[in-house]
């Protein structure tokens, strides 16, 4: 594309390039704001993530990448949150106007933006150090909304998918294993159908972006409980294959990014599970209990205590 690379020719780039058929806007990119339609009966939700350079992407990722995940990462919001995604706003801070690398970066949020018919709808186009904001909108009936907020003594934790694989990847590519790369094609696949299927069940909900136990943590602090896991029932990537149990377990209860749901089940829905796993073709593990107390206790079967050495992701934390 040749012509001046000034803001509004960014912008129109954008524009071209994520245009997916969507529903629901009267009134998209172009103007001072974007006019959108709610379906009747339902509610908006509103879900914001942003992505720099250098601390939620190496800075030589590829842009086709950082375009996927910025989506992906609110996509997987809205899913916890029981939401089907209908439209995006996107703040773009860029070092400088090259149309190559938005045209791969948009390449990237568009093959996820297809995938639910997300239309982008607006955003901001500035220069500066790269930086990537996505805010993402979806719909859920009233009353169907997941929260964190709703666990129970007694209620079932479960994971869908596999975890550690995603830290894994990352420590190996950065102790320069080239043959890691091969998994970075493995894009996570935000849980938007796991999402719709469970909301009318589950009693909290939440998706694992820093860890599992700093997450699980966070619907246990919103529902004043406790946990009790089993190592041995965590779900492994392929990618943790051949490691002893404490480093996997470690990558598994710590290693964030993989961006599965977590979620709390009342015992009577249990047999559930297995239906709706073979429906959705993904795992789903139950892999502890919810409790009555505070904390989260981590044991194997025959109940031996694990600790793991980093409790999880966390931006203003001192380790
Ligand atoms: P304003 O100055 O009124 O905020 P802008 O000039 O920033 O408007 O943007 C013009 C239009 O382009 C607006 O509709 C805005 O939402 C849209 N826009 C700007 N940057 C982006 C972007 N990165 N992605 C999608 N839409 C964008
Ligand atoms: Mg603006």
């Amino acid at each position: 594309m040749k012509e001046s690379r000034g803001e509004f020719g960014l912008i129109r780039q954008i524009q071209q390039e994520t245009s997916v058929s969507a529903e629901g806007v009267i009134l998209g990119i172009g103007d001072d704001g974007a006019v959108l339609e709610v379906p009747a009966g339902q509610l908006l939700v509103a879900a914001t993530d942003t992505l720099n350079a250098g601390i939620h992407f190496p800075d030589d990722t590829a842009p086709f990448d950082i375009g996927y995940k910025c989506l992906a990462v609110n996509l997987s919001d809205l899913a916890a949150m029981g939401a089907m995604p209908r439209w995006a706003l996107l703040s773009l801070s860029l070092p400088d106007a090259d149309s190559t690398w938005l045209q791969s970066f948009t390449a990237g949020f568009r093959s996820l933006a297809k995938l639910w018919n997300v239309s982008l709808v607006g955003g901001d186009t500035t220069s500066g150090p790269l930086a990537v904001s996505v805010t993402a909108l979806g719909t859920v009936k009233p009353g169907l909304q997941m929260l964190r907020s709703g666990a129970r003594a007694g209620d079932l934790v479960v994971v869908s998918g596999t975890v550690g694989g995603a830290a894994r990847v990352l420590d190996l590519l950065q102790a320069g294993e080239a043959a890691a790369e091969q998994h970075l094609l493995d894009r996570p696949l935000p849980r938007i159908k796991l999402g719709q299927v469970i909301s009318a069940y589950a009693s909290a909900c939440i998706d694992i972006s820093d860890g599992l136990i700093a997450d699980l943590g966070h619907i246990l602090q919103a529902s004043g409980c406790a946990a009790r896991i089993n190592t041995e029932a965590l779900p492994a990537s392929v990618v943790l294959d051949g490691l002893e149990d404490g480093q996997k377990w470690g990558y598994q209860l710590a290693g964030g990014d993989d961006y599965e749901l977590l979620f709390t089940l009342p015992p009577r829905y249990e047999a559930m599970l297995a239906d709706w796993s073979k429906d959705l073709e993904l795992k789903l593990s139950v892999i502890g209990e919810v409790q009555q107390g505070e904390g989260i206790k981590c044991t194997a079967t025959d109940g031996t205590l694990f600790q793991p050495q980093r409790p999880g992701f966390d931006h203003f934390g001192k380790s």
